[in-house]
C-alpha cells in the first residue's frame, strides 16, 4: 500500500503567479521517485501539498486511490514521514525527540532506530540551548546529526511514506555520505518522495522527475538523465 499520485496538479500561492503547473506523477507503492530542480522551481511546495498544508487549485492527489483531500491532516502526518533539511529539535533528550509520535515504543526499540541512524552515542543528550532544572547543559549537534535524529524518528514511525528533503549542501561530503546510506536503509521498501537539488544524491531512485518553473521537464532514470546532461 502507499502508491502516491498527482494528477494535473495546478497551485499558487498568489493567482498571478503561479508555482506549480499541471504536474502529474506516480510513486508506485514501495518505489522511490526524486524531484529534482532548482531553488524556487516548487519542490517543497510539493510535498505541502501532499500534506495538505495547502489545496491544489486544480487536479488531485491520491493515496491508494483515495483523494487526499477527503483525508484528515492529523491521518496523511500519521501515514507520510517527513525527514527535513532542518530538524528542530524539542527540549529534551534525543531519546524524547526520537520517540516522538511514537509513546508506544519500548526503549529498545528506540535505541535500535537511534542505532540504524548512527545517532546511538547522543541518546541521553540534550540539544544545544537547553539546560535540566539542575543546569545540564545541551550538547551542539551537528546539521547532519540532527538530521540523523530525524532519520531515527522515521525508523520507529515506519510510515507506509516517506518524504525526503535530501538539500544536504550544508554538510561536508563524508557527512552527506553517512546520512545517504542511513535514508537508504529507511527508504527501502517504502513509498518514497526525495526532494533534492542536484542529480548526483538521488542515484538511488527508480524515476527522477525534472522540476523547473513549475513543470516537468524531464523524466527518467539517473544513467539517462546524466546522459542528456
Ligand atoms: P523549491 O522547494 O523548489 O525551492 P518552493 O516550492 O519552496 O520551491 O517555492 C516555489 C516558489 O513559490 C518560489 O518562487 C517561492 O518564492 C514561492 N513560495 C514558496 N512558499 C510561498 C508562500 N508561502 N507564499 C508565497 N510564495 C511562496
Ligand atoms: P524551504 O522549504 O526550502 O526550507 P521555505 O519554504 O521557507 O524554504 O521557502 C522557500 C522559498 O519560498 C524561499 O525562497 C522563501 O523566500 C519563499 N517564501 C516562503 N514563504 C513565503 C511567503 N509567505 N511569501 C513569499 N515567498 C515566500
Amino acid at each position: 500500500a502507499g502508491t502516491v499520485r498527482f494528477e494535473d496538479v495546478r497551485f499558487a500561492y498568489n493567482p498571478e503567479r503561479p508555482i506549480l503547473r499541471g504536474v502529474s506523477f506516480e510513486v508506485p507503492a514501495g518505489r522511490t521517485v526524486a524531484i529534482v530542480g532548482p531553488s524556487g522551481a516548487g519542490k517543497s511546495t510539493l510535498s505541502r501539498l501532499l500534506f495538505r498544508f495547502y489545496e491544489p487549485q486544480a487536479g488531485r492527489i491520491t493515496i491508494d486511490g483515495q483523494d487526499i483531500a477527503a483525508v484528515r491532516q492529523d491521518s496523511l502526518r500519521a501515514a507520510i514521514g517527513m525527514v527535513p533539511q532542518d530538524t528542530v529539535l524539542f527540549n529534551d533528550t534525543i531519546g524524547y525527540n526520537i520517540r516522538y509520535g511514537r509513546w508506544d515504543a519500548s526503549e529498545a526499540e528506540v535505541r535500535e532506530a537511534a542505532r540504524l541512524a548512527q545517532i546511538d552515542r547522543f541518546i541521553e543528550s540534550l540539544p544545544e540551548g537547553y539546560e535540566t532544572p539542575v543546569g545540564e547543559r545541551g550538547l551542539k549537534l551537528s546539521g547532519g546529526e540532527k538530521q540523523r535524529v530525524a532519520i531515527a524518528r522515521t525508523i520507529l514511525k515506519s510510515p507506509p511514506i516517506l518524504v525526503l528533503d535530501e538539500a544536504t549542501s550544508a554538510l561536508d561530503s563524508f557527512t552527506e555520505r553517512e546520512i545517504q546510506a542511513a535514508l537508504d536503509r529507511v527508504s527501502r521498501d517504502r513509498t518514497t518522495l526525495v526532494i533534492a537539488h542536484r542529480l548526483s544524491t538521488v542515484v538511488n531512485a527508480d524515476e527522477i522527475l525534472v522540476l523547473d518553473q513549475g513543470r516537468i521537464v524531464e523524466r527518467g532514470d539517473h544513467p539517462t538523465l546524466l546522459t542528456q546532461g
